[in-house]
């Protein structure tokens, strides 16, 4: 049975978020923001070298001691640190504060091995909702609202984050976490949700649940805002879930060793993410020589938290590839910088026969073709010692089998010329490809190694 749940994409209609969580500080002066932030990198870069003895060992080995650090132009004396010395401490040996005064942990989902931790102390949990709440207003959020959180309640930082900050906000919280996807839809309908947060892939699976029980999310349900997050995705993916639920689409970021959702969200104006600068540090670095890369350039993001308490990070090379823009103003009137929009990270790049492929632009590719859903498959595999490669998409709509034929013929030739090497096209009808309800989508299955 072929539904068209996705449209193709258009976006919705710019409404402009008229308010501000913390407008002084949302639009404090260049001048104020460095002078915060330097204060605070002082603070921090002392705090961790007197409360924790990996930043210590690691700075006395680098010959630095926290007064070479007066500004953020030293930072770079400072050694980087790596996720698999983090997960070295596992559990409490990234602690820069007693145990007992600590509130609250979260985790990484750590599919594979140990998992990455975050710690908050009281003070970790307010900064925590201040810049969720800043986030969340950003994306239109306001005490009228009715507003659903579907990541989950639990070791994901997901649904504390969202509910943080809306808690601060005020608007009425539908606390779903993630799952029973027809419930979630009832909910809508009954509570007239009008303001949405998920995973991204579990926005596309509700979207399908909508249909399945005969709901048109444009049409039946009040949701007009949207906040999503937690995994790689494309202008053309944001458009295709705008279009089903005819609204306006924000795009969050963030990650357990900083805090979780919040570190980062787009304006209305939809041109890259607002950083908060009062609360972060970013550099973008070359990822193989580890050297700084100018704005506009892409490369991978090192952090440096300000305000952490529990669990400072100093230089973390968080492997998310994206690049700080030039502009220092932006029309919505906030003064923090942006960043580019996240597309991938220095681990999704996949080597086929030798040459470096992103899922972000196959997905980019798919999502041009209006008569594609949005759910897609990258498969690799080893033929008699050579690498092949498979992309394989659900069709959105019938097709007469010519119309498939010479989709099909397009696909390949299109992503031949993208991607640079030759990939076999697989069209299969609508929900055919695995569907997460909890947790993040499997969009690359490497058989290689199996
Ligand atoms: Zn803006």
């Amino acid at each position: 049975m072929f539904r068209n749940v996705f449209s193709e994409g258009v976006a919705a209609a710019h409404v402009r978020p008229s308010q501000f969580f913390n407008k002084p500080a949302e639009t404090m002066d260049r001048k104020e923001i460095e002078q915060t932030r330097d204060k605070l990198l002082r603070w921090t870069v002392n705090h961790a070298y007197s409360n924790n003895a990996l930043y210590r060992k690691k700075m006395d080995a680098a010959g630095v001691k926290p007064d070479d650090i007066k500004t953020a132009s030293d930072i770079h004396k400072l050694p980087f640190t790596t996720k698999d010395e983090l997960r070295s401490l596992y559990p409490f040996g990234i602690l820069a504060v007693p145990r007992n005064q600590i509130l609250e942990v979260h985790a990484t989902s750590g599919t594979t091995g140990v998992p990455t931790l975050g710690f908050y102390t009281k003070n970790d949990i307010e900064v925590w909702g201040e810049v969720s709440g800043r986030s969340l207003v950003m994306s239109g959020l306001t005490k009228d609202d009715v507003f659903q959180i579907t990541p989950s309640f639990g070791m994901f930082t997901g649904g504390f984050g969202f509910y943080y900050g809306a808690r601060r906000v005020g608007a009425m919280i539908v606390p779903t976490g993630a799952g029973f996807s027809k419930r979630q839809i009832q909910y809508m309908i009954d509570f007239g949700t009008t303001m949405v947060s998920a995973v991204v892939s579990y926005i596309l699976r509700l979207t399908e649940t909508a249909f399945e029980m005969g709901v048109d999310p444009a049409k039946d349900t009040k949701v007009r805002k949207g906040v999503f997050g937690s995994e790689m995705w494309t202008e053309e993916m944001k458009k295709r879930i705008a279009s089903a639920w005819d609204m306006d689409v924000y795009d969050i970021y963030g990650f357990t060793e900083l805090c979780g959702p919040g570190v980062a969200n787009d304006c209305y104006l939809h041109d890259g993410l607002h950083l908060w600068e009062d609360h972060f540090f970013v550099e973008v670095i070359d990822p193989k020589t580890g050297e700084p890369v100018g704005p506009e350039e892409k490369g991978e993001l090192v952090f440096t938290t300000l305000t952490k308490e529990a669990a400072p990070v100093i230089r973390y090379r968080c492997r998310d590839i994206s690049f700080l823009m030039d502009s220092h103003s932006c029309d919505c009137g906030r003064t923090h910088r942006k960043l580019g929009y996240i597309r991938g990270r220095v681990d999704d790049m996949i080597k086929v026969a030798g040459v470096a492929i992103w899922p972000s632009a196959v997905e980019a590719v798919l999502l041009k073709h209006g008569q594609l859903g949005p759910e897609y498959q990258i498969v690799i595999w080893r033929e008699k010692g050579l690498d092949k490669l498979k992309v394989v998409a659900e069709l959105a709509r019938e097709m007469k089998r010519d119309e498939v034929e010479n989709l099909r013929a397009r696909l390949q030739e299109e992503l031949h010329e993208t991607l640079f090497i030759g990939a076999e096209v697989e069209l299969v009808e609508p929900m055919t490809l695995p569907r997460q309800e909890i947790g993040k989508a499997r969009r690359v299955v490497d058989k290689r190694a199996e």
